[in-house]
């Protein structure tokens, strides 16, 4: 393998380049990413760019040093804009053309954006760094803001709003926050801590449009015809795969890029991180996972294959995630997404545990305020596939 081309230059893109180094690969790595910035890590933009507590310089996953270190062909600022795995080729914009002999999608994830908000002043999303600095400056105190969206970056914003201040109104449409990825229980736990802390939560909340005023935003009408007034609104309705340079490529997408065990598209072509939907064997399903140390795994996983193509490790992660709403820690371990059941392990107004079934097995924990050491005890259950009866009968003991 001489050259490897890494398309998307953030904590998936910049995984695999420290990985090939890691492991002797003295070959061409060319990283090319459409922003301008050295890759930066996304979690803190929702917690400590938005509180004011760290300034920007704390962002970049690495020093420029240890950048530089690696010895890359480093393309900042410059998008590719499409793909030929016959030739082996990535077309940039403006009109490179980028051999390859192995390749790496890593192009992440956008926002989901509201038809009809794009440009007007006061509406935010929040994937970049630009989008943090933005929407930071316009949190004050005494300010309106009207978070559409409650899952984990809404819910985080408007637990960090509240704390600066900020008037916030939670939109969700369904029953509970983040009832798909949780479930209703957990949902309601969550609902509860944002109430306690002020933020007036509308669920069941259907949006039918923004409301402008001039080229301002003014408030978000509800299809029950009642107007939320709002200085701001943050969009947070899920993202949409970074794919369509792919288009006309006859790469396979599907609520992004379709990977096999070993997270390969195509010969000598691999996608890693949050644009990735490949087939983890451990949970017999694919899936495509947002979370930050599933980019840095699936990156190192994709560097051994890359360099390995005769011996091939399938990546069968466990998910890991996690989120900070307020003082609380909230951590989840497995495929949570589909499950038949979430089962209440514990409950009090501090600790939280969930376990979720699907078919007869324990595919994922959650716990809010639960100790790291007991999470990881259920991790390894999930990690062992066990059957969920048994894993429920030894609750007693993971808890001792
Ligand atoms: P990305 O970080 O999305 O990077 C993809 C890069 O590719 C971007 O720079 C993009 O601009 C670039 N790109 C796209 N298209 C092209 C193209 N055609 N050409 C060149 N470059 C391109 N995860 C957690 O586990 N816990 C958290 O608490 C958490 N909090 C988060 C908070 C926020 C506000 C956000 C936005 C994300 C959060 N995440 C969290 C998710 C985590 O940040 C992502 O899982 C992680 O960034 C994925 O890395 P990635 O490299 O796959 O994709």
């Amino acid at each position: 393998m001489k050259r490897v081309v890494i398309v998307g230059a953030s904590a998936g893109g910049l995984a695999v380049a420290e990985a090939l180094r890691r492991a002797g690969h003295d070959g061409s790595i060319t990283l090319i990413g459409d922003e301008p910035h050295l890759p930066y890590d996304r979690p803190p933009l929702s917690k400590q760019i938005l509180t004011g507590q760290w300034q920007q310089d704390r962002l970049p996953l690495r020093p420029r040093a240890d950048i530089d270190a690696l010895q890359l062909d480093l393309r900042l600022g410059v998008a590719a804009i499409g793909l030929d795995p016959a030739g082996r080729t990535v077309l940039l914009a403006g009109g490179v053309r980028q051999p390859y002999d192995g390749l790496v999608v890593a192009t992440g994830v956008r926002a989901r954006h509201l038809p009809g908000s794009e440009g007007v002043t006061g509406v935010h999303t929040l994937r970049t760094l630009e989008d943090a600095v933005k929407l930071r400056s316009r949190l004050r105190p005494g300010r309106r803001l009207v978070i559409v969206g409650a899952g984990f970056i809404g819910a985080e914003v408007a637990a960090v709003a509240r704390g600066l201040g900020v008037d916030v109104t939670l939109l969700e449409a369904g029953p509970e926050p983040l009832t798909r990825a949780v479930g209703e229980d957990a949902g309601r736990f969550l609902a509860q801590l944002h109430r306690d802390r002020g933020v007036r939560l509308r669920t069941l909340a259907s949006v039918a449009e923004i409301v402008v005023a001039g080229s301002d935003v003014t408030g978000v009408r509800l299809t029950d015809d009642t107007v939320e007034p709002a200085d701001d609104v943050l969009v947070a309705i899920g993202s949409v795969p970074n794919t369509d340079w792919l288009d006309g490529s006859g790469l396979k997408v599907s609520n992004g890029l379709v990977c096999d065990e070993f997270s390969a598209a195509a010969p000598g072509v691999y996608g890693v991180g949050d644009v990735a939907r490949w087939h983890n064997p451990r949970f017999g399903t694919t899936m495509r996972v947002e979370h930050r140390s599933n980019a840095a795994e699936q990156g190192m996983a994709v560097a051994h294959n890359l360099l390995n193509p005769g011996a091939q490790r399938p990546f069968a992660p466990v998910p890991y995630f996690w989120s900070d709403q307020y003082d609380r820690k909230v951590q989840s371990y497995g495929h949570l997404h589909g499950h038949e059941q979430a089962l209440v392990l514990r409950q009090d107004p501090h600790h939280w545990l969930v376990s979720y079934r699907k078919g007869d097995r324990l595919t994922g924990v959650l716990g809010i305020g639960v100790p790291p050491k007991e999470l990881r005890t259920w991790r390894a259950l999930v990690a062992a596939r066990t059957p969920w009866d048994e894993a429920i009968t030894a609750t007693d003991t993971v808890a001792a």
